[in-house]
């Protein structure tokens, strides 16, 4: 069988890498992709965004299965524009139609949908300019740390966690009535501040039955001891030490299922994965958010502790029959490092040769923002590639990827030399 990969980024390359090891897939291609995708799949150079472009290549290359990597085409509706065409619409698309992705794609509605349906999460109000004057008054009501969302999406900027009264009041004003963040905060939710260490937990859905995938912590901060600004990500481990079996359980019994069967009583057929991030307070998980696609860099460290074929597991996705596929986890720690150009998340350069790769022998590395030029491999974005490495204990694996990385250079690379600082 024949599968598009949308998206271009290290999550994307590690799809690509895990059904390259499906003896079901024959061939894969990855719009737009990276130089990383195209050693092992073919590239084809359209927005995934632009969905006559999908369909184009669609039927072009006989795929017969798309896998969705970024929640844009999803949140766009690329799921429903496969079911409305009649060219299209048995070729199953793997990320939910529009109704599902309005999960990551509103706030408002996620945290609706989580109160609805007995999912814990944080106490919220949600205002407009219509109502300002009672988001005053609600954050009055609240104890600091202020927590101000944009409804829509904002590129994970939307969200301001203040500790002034009086400046979460005058956010709150631009946000609504000034359009900081455009029309994506023309609706703003307000939330209490959880408390508790941060991880997230992947689930893949065919809507009626469900796999856990294993869990991750990932370092969001471009700086050591996790300061400076926030970035896309700069690494990732799994499992996550602090999310014990208890917990987990919790997760499952007090998160998971109730999502699923919400999903269900609502009416919306969800088909993809569900990437729940988490408060872990002293053992109770509380949900910070719900995405509708694997994290990045997580998935870097995800799906490669995973020993099943994903295709099996895709193919359980599309036909509904999630629960009859077998699904095993290795034991071993999985960490990995994100290599950036200097200067990101704020300016930086891009086109710097990247050498050394053909050195790595005890890592996988997964390219993100890179691509390949007069034959060289060169950056092409803010996070130009992921180092992943196997271990027994956290430090094992985080000790090969900067080994690994050590034989990697470009011009003003950049990376966290402290993952995982917090956990051993
Ligand atoms: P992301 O880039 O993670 O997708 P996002 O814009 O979708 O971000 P959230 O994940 O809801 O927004 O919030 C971003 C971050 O802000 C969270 O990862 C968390 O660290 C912090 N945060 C959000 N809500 C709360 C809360 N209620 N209490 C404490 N911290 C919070």
């Amino acid at each position: 069988m024949n599968i598009l990969i949308l998206g271009s980024g290290g999550r994307e390359h590690a799809f690509t890498l895990k059904l390259s090891e499906s003896s079901k897939v024959n061939q894969l291609f990855v719009a737009p992709g990276n130089a990383g995708t195209s050693k092992i799949a073919t590239n084809i150079l359209i927005d995934p965004t632009d969905f006559k472009a999908v369909k184009q290549t669609v039927l072009e290359k006989d795929i017969k299965m798309v896998v969705v990597g970024p929640e844009a085409p999803l949140v766009n509706g690329v799921h429903d524009f496969f079911l409305v065409d009649n060219e299209l619409k048995n070729i199953p698309v793997i990320g939910p139609k529009k109704d599902g992705a309005l999960l990551e794609g509103s706030k408002d509605f996620s945290k609706q949908f989580m109160q609805k349906h007995g999912v814990p999460t944080a106490k919220y109000k949600s205002f407009t300019k219509a109502n300002l004057e009672e988001g005053f008054a609600f954050l009055e009501t609240l104890e600091p740390p202020f927590v101000l969302k944009a409804d829509g999406l904002a590129a994970g900027k939307g969200v301001l966690i203040l500790n002034s009264l009086q400046e979460a009041k005058e956010e709150l004003e631009e946000m609504v009535s000034n359009q900081k963040f455009g029309e994506a905060s023309s609706t703003v939710v307000i939330e209490e501040f959880l408390k508790g260490i941060e991880l997230s937990v992947f689930v893949l859905t065919d809507g009626k039955n469900y796999k856990i995938l294993p869990s991750a912590k990932d370092y969001k901060r471009i700086g050591e001891g996790d300061t400076g600004l926030n970035t896309g990500g700069m690494g990732a481990i799994s499992p996550v030490p602090f999310a014990d079996e208890a917990f987990l359980n919790k997760v499952e019994e007090l998160v998971v299922k109730p999502t699923i069967s919400g999903l269900q009583k609502d009416g919306i057929d969800y088909r993809g994965f569900i990437f729940i991030g988490l408060m872990n307070d002293n053992g109770n998980p509380s949900v910070v958010e719900y995405n509708v696609r694997m994290g990045d860099p997580e998935t870097e460290v995800v799906l490669p502790r995973i020993d099943s074929d994903l295709f099996e597991l895709f193919d359980g996705v599309a036909n509904q029959n999630l629960d009859t596929k077998s699904f095993s986890v290795t034991p071993k720690t999985a960490t990995t490092v994100m290599l950036v150009s200097g200067g990101y998340p704020e300016s930086y350069e891009k086109n710097k040769e990247i050498t050394g790769l053909e050195n790595v022998t005890e890592s996988t590395v997964f390219h993100a923002g890179t691509t390949t030029k007069d034959g060289k491999v060169v950056s092409a974005g803010g996070r130009v590639m992921a180092v992943t490495s196997f271990g027994d204990t956290i430090e094992e694996a985080l000790k090969k990827s900067y080994a690994s990385i050590d034989k990697i250079s470009f011009d003003k690379m950049n990376y966290r030399k402290d993952i995982g600082f917090d956990l051993v």
